[in-house]
């Protein structure tokens, strides 16, 4: 919404009362001819009243331009993956190995996450690491593996296509197509994803603003994806105490403003698997849809991301706890 003064306004004076009445102003901007000045007041959870904000003395005229992200800003809160509602009345969980690592290991932990009733298996096939030595993933057969195992156990799978090359492979083998947080502004791979018309898990990318990260779904949805489920996964913080800083205060921003259905990533937010729990928790509070966590039979030999899995048989006491009102961790 845009407040727009008059000229010789007291602008000091329209700003408190703006501010009086909790609303964050996000931009003042003034006009080159003649100084006019422009209040951007930010999106809230309940929409100020144009009206009233036109009342306030000094105000010429309040607008309401149109949204830059029109398909994001209609999507609504739920997205439905294979006749599963993310973004409904019940958290939805999403966990497996960071690398889809061998078939066995698929096999395992698919059986054990159907167990605990967990609706996605995660891994992926094609890892971006920022080392080019570092351990790749085992690619297309790694996508045979998980869908084998999710459809024996009645699962969903969720898993990154990292490059344009193998979009249509990937996206034939999984019921929700994750685009990585490196990749967040990969326009041509947004475009190639889109097209597929799956509904996508959208990382957010490591230095993104929220509206880049909104304009990045847009891309999705005005190609063809059938949904966008946004990831929240930590941004680049300061301090080395953790990988990154998980932002959870974006978490309520998309739930409670923009209306959007997220998952929170707590295992990468973090990089470590002791504060999974209480982290899991306070994103669910924060209004998330479902929490992403990453789990391998024995993290000790895992060739990626090792220090943040969780050992698979302790996953059902951690989900547990993410849900009860005792102590988290
Ligand atoms: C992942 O989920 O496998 C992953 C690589 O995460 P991110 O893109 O958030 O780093
Ligand atoms: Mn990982």
């Amino acid at each position: 919404m845009i407040v727009s003064l008059k000229s010789g306004a007291d602008a000091a004076n329209v700003l408190r009362e703006l501010t009086g009445r909790g609303l964050w102003v996000s931009r003042v901007e003034r006009s080159t001819s003649g100084g006019a000045v422009h209040y951007v007041i930010a999106p809230h959870s309940q929409p100020a009243d144009p009206e009233d904000l036109a009342r306030i003395d000094g105000v010429a005229e309040v607008t309401t331009p149109k949204p830059a992200h029109p398909l994001v800003s209609a999507q609504g809160p739920v997205v439905d993956v294979g006749g599963l509602p993310v973004g409904a009345d019940k958290p939805v969980f999403m966990c497996g190995p960071c690398s889809l690592e061998s078939e066995a290991q698929v096999r395992e932990t698919a059986s054990v996450l159907s167990s605990l009733g967990v609706a996605f298996i995660r891994g992926g096939a094609f890892k971006p690491r920022t080392s080019p030595y570092a351990f790749q993933g085992h690619g297309d057969v790694a996508l045979e593996w998980v869908r084998r195992a999710a459809d024996a156990t009645g699962m969903r799978v969720v898993t990154e296509a990292l490059g344009e090359g193998h979009v249509s492979t990937v996206a034939g083998y999984t019921d929700l197509v994750q685009v990585g947080s490196r990749n967040m502004q990969n326009f041509s791979l947004l475009k190639a994803i889109g097209k597929t018309e799956k509904p996508v898990l959208l990382k957010r990318g490591m230095a993104a603003t929220i509206e880049e990260w909104l304009l990045a779904g847009e891309y999705l949805l005005s190609h063809g994806a059938k949904g966008v489920i946004f990831c929240e996964r930590g941004i680049r913080g300061f301090d080395d105490s953790t990988r990154n800083l998980l932002d959870i205060g974006a978490v309520a921003l998309l739930r409670y403003v923009h209306r959007l259905p997220v998952v929170v990533d707590p295992s990468h937010g973090l990089g470590r698997r002791d504060l999974v729990a209480p982290l899991g928790r306070a994103a669910l509070s924060a209004g998330a849809a479902g929490l992403m966590i990453e789990t391998h039979p024995d993290p000790a030999s895992a060739l990626s991301d090792g220090p943040q899995a969780v050992p698979l048989g302790e996953l059902g006491s951690l989900l547990g706890r993410l849900v009860s009102t005792g102590e988290a961790r």
